[in-house]
């Protein structure tokens, strides 16, 4: 078998008993994506010399030396092109930042650095993580590795992309409102948004911060919780970052399930909209899910009419406030024709920013107007909590929710990029997760009839990323359609 199939756990082991070195294995993957690259566009900055180097140093650590105990040591990772990692390019995929390179670590990346992986390069996204497709990139889009013809989801698509396609045994994104969970479905593979506050959002550009959250992608569960357990915890720079201890999350892997409680919230599956095959693998993830020992009820999220308005209410307004600082002062472009100040602003911010950020920060800027401020914003906030209420109403008798991921497989590429309303659907079954501060899982729940993989998702309570893992665990062990890859298409 090829260093490039093995799982991050399966290649932290072979490195750790001395059958491989961590440069082996960096360069395996380098050479894949020096093969593969080009037909899928999953990554658009490498950083080959630094990784090389990077696990080249840890190979020198001695065995027995604490840095190697850590679950992934040696394993090299894919980073979305919106963290900071000092010294190197990071754009979120706009003109804008185009050859700004990064003064200091995101607190991620100096995890990554101490718990030894070795970081490829960074991964295609929407631009600053705005879409759901990664059409909106400036390095065009990523294409799906199980057809490419369609989109392989967004924002995070690159980083699904690389994981689905084995150009990283494992990858970061982040997920505002879908973004980790979508893409995971599309292509695939195994996608977690952690608790709001799990991990620290230090160095991760900010996109709407009351939401945004960094989380790992794999090919399965273990790794999933093992490169948590590296990201996670409370960091001093981030004030919204938690005090809470990081379990050992694989202590919740190979666990029964006997007993556990799962909801299906009703609003979620009578929609329309929503792909019969997708139904279908929810029905037999209940079918597993009972067959494991797992009670169901149905219940009612009452607010989810809602999420769609108050998320695009919430978002676009933090948007609008976050983007103000890209001016062609401090950092990226600038357009040098202008005469004056404020025509050099404008300029370079036409010039800079695509046309969906566009839109953000013009929605954004008007819900936060002094004459509208109260009819949208502070409405929308309230209604957040109403949404929020109605999470921790059902956490009250059940463990988690089961839901899609998102209301159809990959779509085409090109099919919904005119019309951002059928775009901002896609994360219909995301968004509420977000908005609640909850953590949700997506995983691998079947394929749909063209052979597309279908995604359902895990919603937990805050802070129980570990009984996530433990429900996730469970089924990828039950279920045959967790094990395929995509076909070997370039
Ligand atoms: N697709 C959603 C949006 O466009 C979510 C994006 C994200 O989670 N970063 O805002």
């Amino acid at each position: 078998m090829r260093l490039t199939e093995l799982s991050a756990a399966e290649l932290a082991k072979a490195i750790r008993n001395g059958e491989t070195t961590s440069k082996d294995v960096t360069a395996a993957f380098i050479n894949r994506i020096e093969q593969k690259n080009k037909g899928l566009n999953a990554f658009v900055s490498k950083e080959f010399d630094l990784a090389l180097k990077a696990a080249g140093e840890y190979d020198k650590i001695p065995a027995g030396n604490s840095k190697r105990s850590s679950p992934l040591f040696g394993v090299p990772i894919a980073l979305k092109d919106n963290m900071c990692e000092q010294g190197t390019k990071v754009t979120c995929c706009s003109k804008i930042l185009e050859n700004f390179i990064a003064p200091y670590d995101a607190a991620v990346v100096e995890k990554l650095k101490e718990a030894g992986m070795p970081i490829l390069g960074k991964s295609n996204m929407d631009e600053f993580a705005m879409g759901s497709s990664t059409e909106n990139s400036v390095y065009g889009p990523s294409l799906n590795p199980w057809d490419k013809q369609r989109i392989p989801g967004g924002s995070s698509g690159g980083s699904a992309v690389a994981v689905a396609a084995g150009l990283a045994p494992v990858a970061l994104g982040s997920d505002t409102g879908g973004s980790i969970r979508q893409p995971a479905s599309c292509c695939g593979v195994v996608g977690l948004k952690p608790t709001y506050g799990r991990v620290s959002r230090y160095g991760l550009v900010a996109f709407a911060s009351s939401l945004d959250q960094i989380g790992p992608f794999a090919r399965n569960i273990e790794d999933t919780a093992a490169l948590l357990r590296v990201i996670a915890g409370y960091d001093p720079k981030d004030s919204t970052s938690i005090k809470e201890e990081v379990p050992d999350y694989s202590a919740f892997l190979n666990k029964s399930i006997k007993g556990m409680k799962i909801a299906i919230p009703k609003e979620y599956l009578g929609r329309g909209g929503l792909a019969p095959d997708v139904s279908g693998s929810i029905k037999s993830a209940i079918e597993i899910y009972q067959k494991l020992g797992a009670e169901f009820g149905e219940v009612s999220l009452p607010h989810t009419e809602y999420c769609l308005a108050t998320y695009y209410i919430i978002a676009t307004a933090e948007a609008s406030s976050n983007l103000a600082r890209y001016d062609g002062v401090h950092y990226g472009y600038r357009n040098k024709e202008a005469k004056t100040l404020s025509e050099m602003y404008s300029s370079t911010r036409a010039e800079g920013f695509g046309d969906e950020v566009k839109r953000r920060i013009m929605l954004g800027t008007y819900v936060l107007s002094a004459g509208y401020y109260d009819a949208y914003y502070l409405k929308a906030q309230k209604v957040r909590t109403l949404i929020k209420r109605d999470f921790d109403n059902v956490f009250k008798n059940y463990d988690c929710l089961l839901t899609p991921t998102a209301p159809t497989p990959a779509f085409k590429l090109g099919e919904k990029i005119a019309d951002p309303i059928q775009m901002y659907l896609s994360d219909i079954f995301t968004i509420s997760v977000n908005l609640a501060g909850v953590p949700g899982i997506s995983i691998q729940g079947g394929f749909s009839k063209e052979k597309l993989p279908i995604g359902i998702q895990l919603i937990g309570k805050p802070f129980k990323e570990g009984e996530l893992f433990k429900l996730a665990y469970a089924y990828e062990q039950a279920a045959l359609w967790t094990k395929f890859r995509p076909p070997e298409t370039v």
